[in-house]
């Protein structure tokens, strides 16, 4: 079935020492840049450069092979770039080995931003709205023009959540476009890498391994994990994977993980890892350390003049105190982010150093129990006290934002430099309920008989203190014990937020905000994503700013629109913005819903085609806004919200603020015909 052969594994891959109570293995490859020693641990340098690093501190740390990322390459800055400078070593100034992915996973992780068949997925970039075919053929001819030493083939990707037969057909797709990107390798010498998939399912998972080790691969990686499913899983599903893996050629495990999640994997027989948790946990101030993980942003660190480990050598530890950190932390400053990313990376570095030199010594599975202990540690020196009842722990506010205790006594979050409160005027949660849960009627859509299969799609804009999230999850979790899980859709809620500091400091003060008494909240500022025990719910992040996902995130069925308001953020109502949001629900009934009623919010809203109609009120509030993208489901809605008639656009013909700023005359008179002649007040009294 392939056309051209490929030799023996292009590493060489030796096997030099075994751990006898463990499936722990030492090894080392050849690469194009030189020899590497397994178990190995891969910086993520997401933009050809790892995050807030230099080449020389990643070589001080021990790094020795690096991870880039095709997709974001591809799109910026280009493969033209790659192929007139001479490749992405010369380009970044590495001289060592690099690995790239295939742009696969990036491209799935947005699911209906692309359309995909057998060839390939077409999608749109987000830098400049090119289209792109990313095949199995595209994506190696990208990978050797970026001068990768070790290719990986495309997969795809697929939630943990899938069935069976879908995960079945994903893993098929997957085998044809292996071969398929074996044939496009064809004899050249970089090494190509095969991708087991097969979901959580473990006849698909052997399957798939079994399948792959037929061909002439130079090693296998273990898709597909690490996206939601729990740690007893993964462990389980690695054990089971790798033990149908050829022992002559290395294993990958993709996107993993944490310090835990590292030793457990090698002791289950894997070699290669990569993740970007060490640099982003850096930019946090979190750092890894023998005696457990520290949170140096925690005030009970302000005086500390001892380093952040004191058995380490890196320059972080070297030569800067934890108090200085600190400092630099809470300023937001660069140089915090770099120190503690320095040593986030020694500690991974070294870890991977202990493992081998243990498993070549004999004594891994000693090693591996008290490690094992070790690295489960929380602060050890500094507690974290459990949060007080209805008082403020200290600090009451994190950059922009602070806390705010209303007259009733309810806390919510205030943002410093606009002044503006986030549920202003009832406690958050009530809030949130009220103009997002229960006018949305969510609670009888997951249960709504026919729909059980199909996905619902929510959009938080604006994460905020993950007030209105956490009012999903907790209607979901109501049904769920009401119908014991049974014919509930499936949810997908994505919230979007480009500053976590308004949920971290509501986090750190959690006994002010009862909705946060859940794991979810934490894993979401930890992970980006978290799921329900029974799967069918899936909460992500999508961190950024929302106007660079609206074309690629998922289709909503349903938008809850909180952003801060016109006066701070005046990019997230204009007419363009609720263009965009129209166009991309064209293909299905989409609802949104805010707590804006003024009539700039609103004109947006219709010139861009929605169907807007008054929602309910809240506090001194007297109305909302809901928005219908098809005028049907203004209709059929259960609350029967009034449409905008013909009082409210006499009220605006007469309104001083008729027009947004900056409109010629020109375009003045194209939007007011476009008002006037909505379909929605043509049959409205
Ligand atoms: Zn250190």
């Amino acid at each position: 079935m392939l056309k051209s052969p490929r030799g023996n594994s292009q590493l060489q891959f030796t096997v030099e020492a075994e751990s006898p109570e463990s499936r722990a293995r030492a090894a080392t490859f050849q690469t194009l840049h030189g020899a590497v020693q397994t178990p190995i641990f891969m910086p993520v340098g997401t933009q050809a450069t790892v995050k807030a690093q230099t080449v020389e501190s990643l070589q001080d740390s021990g790094a020795r092979l690096l991870l880039a990322n095709t997709y974001h390459l591809l799109l910026r800055p280009g493969l033209e770039v790659f192929k007139k400078l001479g490749g992405i070593h010369r380009f970044m100034n590495w001289h060592g080995p690099v690995l790239t992915d295939s742009g696969g996973f990036q491209i799935f992780s947005l699911p209906h931003a692309r359309a995909m068949d057998e060839a390939g997925a077409r999608f749109k970039s987000y830098v400049d709205g090119k289209l792109y075919l990313l095949s199995p053929e595209s994506s190696i001819a990208m990978q050797q023009a970026i001068g990768s030493d070790i290719l990986m083939v495309l997969d795809q990707c697929i939630p943990a959540t899938a069935a069976h037969d879908q995960a079945q057909a994903a893993m098929e797709l997957t085998h044809r476009w292996a071969v398929r990107a074996l044939d496009a390798c064809g004899a050249a010498p970089a090494a190509l890498f095969g991708i087991v998939q097969g979901g959580r399912h473990h006849d698909l998972r052997k399957a798939s391994a079994e399948f792959l080790r037929q061909l002439p691969f130079d090693g296998l990686a273990i898709g597909g994990l690490a996206v939601g499913e729990t740690h007893a899983e993964r462990y389980d599903l690695t054990e089971w994977v790798t033990e149908h893996l050829p022992a002559d050629l290395p294993r990958y495990l993709m996107g993993v993980g944490t310090p835990i999640d590292l030793l457990e994997a090698v002791h289950r027989g894997v070699d290669m890892f990569d993740c970007i948790i060490p640099t982003q946990l850096a930019q946090r101030g979190i750092a890894f350390t023998s005696h457990g993980k520290l949170q140096l942003r925690r005030t009970a660190y302000k005086f500390a003049p001892a380093p952040v480990d004191a058995r380490c050598q890196c320059r972080c530890c070297r030569e800067y105190s934890r108090a200085y950190l600190h400092h630099l932390i809470k300023s937001d400053e660069v140089l915090g982010w770099h120190l503690v990313g320095i040593h986030n990376l020694t500690f991974y570095q070294r870890l991977m150093r202990e493992m081998r030199e243990q498993i070549v010594g004999g004594g891994f599975a000693a090693y591996y129990r008290q490690k094992r202990a070790e690295l489960m540690r929380a602060d050890e020196e500094n507690p974290n006290r459990p949060p007080r009842k209805t008082k403020p722990a200290s600090p009451a506010r994190l950059g922009d934002y602070q806390l705010h205790r209303s007259a009733q006594g309810f806390y919510s979050i205030r943002q410093i430099s606009s002044g503006e409160i986030m549920h202003s005027v009832s406690a958050p949660s009530e809030e949130a309920n009220r103009l997002y849960i229960d006018q949305s009627a969510l609670g009888a859509r997951l249960i709504e008989p026919d729909n059980n299969i199909r996905e619902l799609v929510i959009w938080d804009v604006g994460l905020g203190a993950a007030a209105n999230a956490m009012a999903a999850v907790r209607c979901f979790e109501a049904c769920h014990r009401e119908n014991e899980g049974t014919g509930l859709r499936p949810v997908r809620l994505i919230s979007f937020e480009h500053n976590l500091d308004a949920l971290t400091l509501a986090a750190k003060n959690s006994g002010c905000f009862p909705h946060l008494h859940h794991g979810a909240p934490s894993k979401i500022l930890s992970h980006g994503r978290w799921q329900h025990a029974s799967r069918l719910l899936q909460w992500e992040l999508l961190k950024g700013d929302f106007r660079d996902f609206i074309e690629m995130a998922a289709l909503p069925d349903l938008i809850f629109y909180d952003p801060f308001s016109y006066k701070t953020d005046a990019a997230m109502w204009t007419g363009e913005i609720f263009a965009r949001i129209f166009s991309r629900c064209l293909a299905k009934p989409a609802e949104l819903y805010t707590y804006s009623a003024s009539t700039a919010a609103r004109v947006a809203m219709l010139s861009a085609g929605f169907f807007v109609a008054q929602g309910v009120g809240t506090g001194p509030k007297t109305e909302t806004t809901i928005a219908f993208n098809r005028g049907e489901s203004a209709a059929r809605h259960p609350l029967a919200p009034p449409l905008l008639d013909q009082r409210w656009l006499a009220r605006w013909r007469r309104s001083a603020a008729k027009f947004p700023a900056a409109l010629s005359n020109e375009e003045r008179s194209r939007f007011a015909h476009l008002l006037e002649s909505h379909r929605q007040f043509l049959n409205t009294p």
